[in-house]
């Protein structure tokens, strides 16, 4: 049969319109990527605006306002997620509100015993350290290991020794010593029996006299800091610091330095900060879980956060949260406590800062 050759090009034009069309509505449903996106953590527990009181609850919010404008300023220059990572950590850290760093909580022994771990989700590097003692910003200490030692975890003394070598800065006892974390310790012996130990050396012998309000709020032991970013090259990084849980057995270690628990980057799903109840983040492997339905079951990141956080998590009877963040801009957290210190930045977007439940 002889085709009719107009009726033909009419045919040939139509489909090849509505191609084009389709490919233009292609592109307009796709987002584009953000150049940068940045998500923060200071540590989830019971909150309420009750007992925290405006002047602490201001003072917290100031706070993940000012980590988000570190991590700001290293991205909006076109600057690595792992740089972001550091910046941010570092500052929290050195902020004596942070159960990380300075304001870290004690051990059961009187020590400040402390945990971080950095993870880079472009090359599956990672470092982390535990139980350290005197290195001024662990996060420091832990992108040392990654990044100039054939490890990933270093411990106590080795891990100081390594950082002494390595040139990271050293801090006395002193320099991590408040006394509200002091006190908080001091009650939570008494209430399990335990003997109280001597205050740490360099600090003034007697007790600094606290607000009421302030020892009320410090009972709920939280603040500690993670981060997870993603760069203008498309790069995730993750990174999280710790003093622990108040009066924890000296030489415990908790899921934020352990790889895939409390910390995980990979720039094939997520990258993945979390606090709560190390142990349960452990028994879980809560990061990597989160980032594995990301990756193998193709879940939004929100949807996978949900999964581990409000399901598996809260069935196990474990507590806490997590702040995450794709390759493609997707930024998440999920937490089953009553708070969360938190805060989140997409480019272009305006900062998010939220404390308790029901906030955006
Ligand atoms: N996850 C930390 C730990 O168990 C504590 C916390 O996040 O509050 O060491």
């Amino acid at each position: 049969m002889r085709r009719n050759p107009i009726r033909l090009a009419t045919l040939l034009l139509g489909s090849a319109l509505a191609l084009s069309a389709c490919a233009t509505q292609k592109q307009v449903a796709a987002p584009a990527r953000p150049a940068w996106a940045l998500a923060i953590h200071g540590g989830a527990g019971v909150m309420d605006r009750e007992t925290m009181g405006p002047e602490t609850e201001a003072s917290y919010r100031a706070a993940m306002h000012a980590a988000l404008d570190r991590g700001r300023t290293v991205l909006e220059k076109g600057g690595t997620a792992m740089d972001a990572v550091v910046a941010v950590v570092r500052g929290l850290e050195d902020d004596p509100q942070f159960n990380a760093g300075k304001g870290a909580v004690f051990t059961a022994d009187g020590r400040n015993e402390l945990d971080a771990a950095i993870m880079d989700g472009a090359t599956l590097k990672a470092g982390a350290v535990a139980g350290i003692t005197g290195t001024k910003n662990p996060i420091t200490l832990a992108r040392a290991i990654m990044e100039k030692s054939p490890h990933v975890m270093l411990i106590g003394a080795g891990a100081e020794k390594f950082g002494q070598q390595a040139g990271v800065e050293q801090a006395d006892a002193a320099w991590f010593f408040t006394e509200r974390r002091w006190q908080s310790l001091k009650k939570t012996l008494k209430e399990r029996g335990l003997p109280i130990p001597a205050r740490p050396a360099g600090v003034s012998t007697e007790p600094v006299p606290l607000a009421a309000a302030d020892m009320a709020f410090e009972d709920r032991k939280y603040g500690t800091v993670g981060v997870v970013a993603l760069d203008s090259a498309g790069h995730v990084a993750a990174g999280t610091s710790t003093g622990g849980t108040t009066a924890k057995l000296w030489g415990r270690v908790g899921d934020v330095p352990i790889i895939g628990a409390g910390t995980y980057a990979n720039d094939k799903s997520c990258a993945v900060s979390a606090t709560g109840t190390g142990e349960y983040f452990i028994r879980l492997g809560v990061a990597r879980a989160i980032c594995d339905l990301v990756e193998l079951k193709g879940m939004g990141l929100q949807q996978a956060a949900d999964e581990v956080i409000q399901a598996r998590l809260t069935a196990l009877g474990g507590d806490g949260g997590i702040v995450a963040v794709t390759p493609d801009g997707q930024v998440a957290w999920s937490f089953n406590t009553s708070g969360m210190y938190r805060a989140r930045q997409v480019a272009g977007g305006e900062p998010v800062v939220g404390i308790f439940k029901g906030e955006p």
